[in-house]
């Protein structure tokens, strides 16, 4: 039988001892012979170079790449600009988001939707790249409807995206239901699970409101009983998080995505156990 494909995602570092560290935690990682490694990009410039650094670095490596590449505040030509720099540097594959607003930020600029970001590269450089989209199981948080955000999904999906990635969740319900109606309207591309480890109380809280992911009220009453207590929170998180996979795989998922959040150990450890090591 063959092994579950893994992707492992990682933003970019900083400042050069994060480039550094970054590059060891990826050797230890690259245990879990991933399919591709992708790099996060920051809305309105914060991170672009470094993301682009950090794809070519896991390219040198041998390993396939992603960048990850938002369209919010762009035009034509700056993306233009930006997927032939894509090219020439070898990559392949792009995951291809519309990016949040950074709070003063002008506008959305000439792509109002990441579906209008897919539609523009597919012109332009028709099958080159393979391109990945987001999923939202539990729904983004902009969107007016579930229904609404299925066609918004739906829309991707016609524009060309090749597989999507989802938004992380902790309910494998909302997983496999928004396959189901995927499917049920033609999305018919994999979807493949984010995960993410829960190593610390705040972090996880603070992501999941921001992105309208939800934490069950039992793990949030859990996380903040341990207070203080780290060894207890990654024990549990560890539990947790196994078990959801374990559910996700039984159900059929096409693979894993683990937001490793440049760290080794949780995303290690849980594949572990999952039996999913190289
Ligand atoms: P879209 O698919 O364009 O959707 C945005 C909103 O618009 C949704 O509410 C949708 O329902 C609605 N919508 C879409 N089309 C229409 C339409 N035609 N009519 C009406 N409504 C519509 N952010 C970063 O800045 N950098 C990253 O590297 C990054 N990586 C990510 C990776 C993954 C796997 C995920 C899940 C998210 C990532 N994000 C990243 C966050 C993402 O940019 C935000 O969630 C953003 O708010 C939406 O991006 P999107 O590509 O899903 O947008």
């Amino acid at each position: 039988m063959s092994r579950l494909p893994i992707s492992l995602e990682f933003f970019p570092p900083k400042t050069p001892e994060g480039v550094e560290k970054l590059a060891a935690v990826r050797q230890k990682l690259y245990a879990l012979k991933p399919q591709f490694c992708s790099v996060t990009y920051g809305a309105g410039g914060s991170t672009q170079d470094g993301t682009l650094a950090a794809v070519q670095a896991i390219l040198a490596e041998g390993v396939d790449a992603a960048s990850h590449f938002t369209c919010i505040g762009a035009n034509r030509e700056s993306v233009l600009a930006k997927i032939e720099q894509f090219k020439a540097a070898g990559i392949k594959r792009i995951v291809a988001l519309r990016g949040d607003l950074p709070s003063g930020y002008g506008g959305f600029g000439e792509f109002r939707y990441a579906s209008d970001l897919i539609a523009f590269i597919r012109e332009a450089t028709g099958r080159h790249f393979h391109i990945e989209v987001a999923s939202y199981p539990e729904m983004h948080p902009q969107a007016r409807s579930p229904q609404d955000d299925l066609n918004a999904y739906l829309a991707k999906v016609r524009a060309g995206a090749n597989s999507s990635i989802t938004q992380f969740f902790f309910n494998p319900d909302a997983y496999f239901r928004f396959v189901d109606d995927a499917r049920k309207v033609g999305a018919d591309i994999p979807v493949v699970p984010g995960i993410m480890p829960i190593t610390n109380s705040a972090g996880i809280i603070r992501f999941a409101d921001n992105s309208g992911a939800e934490i069950p009220r039992w793990i949030r009453l859990r996380l903040q009983s341990y207070g203080d207590d780290v060894d207890s929170i990654k024990a549990f998180g560890l539990d947790v998080v196994t078990a959801l996979c374990e559910k996700l795989i039984a159900g059929g998922v096409p693979g894993l995505h683990l937001y490793t959040m440049n760290q080794s150990v949780a995303p290690l450890e849980i594949c572990r156990r999952l039996g999913l090591q190289a």
